[in-house]
């Protein structure tokens, strides 16, 4: 079984891959300008006994993406998960949006999802597969200053469910992850005082860890989760309640 995880140099994508890994898949890490942690990642995932290999692509840029599946269907010969990670946060109130960086936000976190998916999509087309999308709790929680955020993983929870749709008869199942507050480099940025504040909204009283999210993605590429489609599981310790 052959995994692809997009932006799994760092973070939460690192911690799927190598869950992944641990449960048996070969893995194909993706990253866009981080070479070296890409490929401790697949070191790591070679320590465990499966096949890594690392493939740079932007996933907002289409031919790059087109480029990483040809690779990977060499490289591995088969393919089987997509987990679409690759994304990036840049907070700004409504006033304070960057044109640049609204474009960006918007490439990365809808563009690139639907490059990968339509791209993995051809390749499961004959026998299946699952697609797992990474999404956020901001997709259904206003948080102030994400605004641009919020409304790419809304729509990260709009195409889950109509992906789903489109590609269940073909046995393709579609889900999503919608994590809380997860520690990556992504919430480094925030000051201590205001991460102290959204700790103290958090009912089980502390941020998750990408290790959190990593079991939840597995559980959702097992077979215990195969007549689950189109869901979003939300993993915040209780935030959104
Ligand atoms: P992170 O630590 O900032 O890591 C981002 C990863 O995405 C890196 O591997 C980076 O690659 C890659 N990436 C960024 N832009 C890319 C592009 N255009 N093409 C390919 N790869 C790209 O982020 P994270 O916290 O692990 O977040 C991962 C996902 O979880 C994101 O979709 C994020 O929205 C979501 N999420 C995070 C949190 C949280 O609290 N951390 C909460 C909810 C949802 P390079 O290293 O090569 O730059």
């Amino acid at each position: 079984m052959v995994a692809l995880v997009t932006g799994a140099s760092r973070g939460i994508g690192r911690a799927c891959a190598l869950k992944l890994a641990e449960v048996g898949y070969d893995v194909a890490v993706n990253y866009n300008s981080n070479e070296a942690k890409a490929a401790e990642v697949v070191a790591e995932i070679e320590k465990l006994g499966r096949k890594a290999a690392a493939f740079k692509a932007d996933t907002a840029d289409l031919k790059a993406v087109q480029g990483m599946f040809r690779e990977i269907q060499k490289e591995f010969g088969q393919f089987d998960v997509l987990v679409n990670n690759a994304g990036v946060v840049d907070d700004a109130f409504l006033l304070m949006i960057n044109e640049d960086s609204l474009s960006r936000s918007l490439d990365i976190n809808i563009k690139g999802y639907f490059h990968c998916a339509q791209q993995a999509a051809l390749k499961m087309i004959k026998k299946g597969g699952k697609i797992i999308n990474i999404s956020s709790v901001s997709s259904i929680l206003a948080v102030e200053g994400q605004g641009v955020y919020s409304a790419t993983k809304g729509a990260v929870n709009s195409m889950t469910a109509t992906l789903a749709k489109e590609l269940a008869p073909r046995g393709i199942t579609v889900n999503a992850v919608a994590p809380g507050f997860i520690e990556t480099e992504m919430i480094d940025a925030i000051p201590e005082d205001k991460k102290e504040a959204y700790i103290k909204q958090i009912p089980m009283g502390h941020f998750g860890t990408a290790r959190d999210v990593a079991e939840v993605v597995a559980s959702l590429c097992s077979p215990a989760f195969d007549y689950v489609t189109g869901q979003v599981v939300v993993l915040d310790g209780g935030l959104s309640l």
